[in-house]
């Protein structure tokens, strides 16, 4: 059987399957979906996955495996070039605190074997280095492409990078700080040329090329960009 994850939705009225690079093979099942069907359905779906899967190498991407539960042992980001080494400090409490040491190092302490409080706090922190550095690096792009937004927010979106809305607030996903600079720059460049142009209409790609000429290699890169996103930082 090849391997495969189950998520189980209250709006899905019946069984069906995804594959992606980033998830690989994905069951989405009503809730209280009986499991016992699981075989069947894949093997009737055989040639379906087999289909995704070529598809998926044939775009140059390999599937990543299933997420596992652990904790990173370090934290690259990459935007900033800064590498920070984790050590996790178990105490008899049922909470979980991050605090940067110097030298950058993260101590994580606290009710350490809860991974998904661990994973929660490591995303503040994420959040922190986030409205640090993205919010004052999207003012200077914008300042410098003579684009002005109204305000700006940080947030943890699992599909978008950035979005922009008609009173030209700009939202930005943290998780931009594990992508290399210039991508980051990019995704600011085509979030502010949406204060202009609120779709993807060949006046907004001709005006993105105005103010980014090699804006079709680059936004190519955004789509496999998801593999530079750490397991542990996604919600
Ligand atoms: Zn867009």
């Amino acid at each position: 059987m090849p391997e495969y994850s189950i998520r189980e939705s209250k709006r899905a009225k019946h069984v069906s399957l995804h594959m992606s690079a980033r998830d690989g093979l994905v069951l989405v099942a009503p809730h209280g979906f009986d499991h016992s069907q699981i075989p069947n359905i894949l093997k009737r779906k055989q040639s379906w996955i087999e289909n995704a899967y070529r598809r998926i190498e044939q775009q140059g991407n390999t599937i990543k495996p299933k997420p596992v539960d652990s904790l990173p042992e370090r934290i690259f980001l990459q935007a900033v070039n800064e590498e920070f080494l984790l050590e996790y400090k178990p105490l008899a409490t049922h909470w979980v605190e991050a605090a940067e040491n110097g030298n950058n190092t993260i101590l994580v302490s606290g009710a350490i074997n809860k991974h998904t409080l661990c994973k929660t706090v490591l995303q503040k922190w994420v959040n922190y280095k986030a409205k640090k550095y993205l919010i004052p690096w999207l003012k200077k792009v914008s300042e410098e492409i003579d684009l002005p937004f109204s305000r700006s927010t940080i947030r943890n979106q699992r599909l978008r990078w950035g979005s922009c809305s008609k009173q030209k607030n700009i939202s930005i996903n943290q998780k931009l700080l594990f992508f290399p600079e210039h991508l980051v720059r990019y995704i600011f460049i085509h979030e502010l040329c949406h204060t202009v142009h609120l779709n993807h209409s060949v006046a907004f790609w001709a005006f993105v090329g105005q103010k980014e000429p090699n804006f079709k290699q680059l936004r190519k890169e955004t789509r496999t960009a998801w593999k530079y996103i750490p397991d542990w930082s996604n919600d």
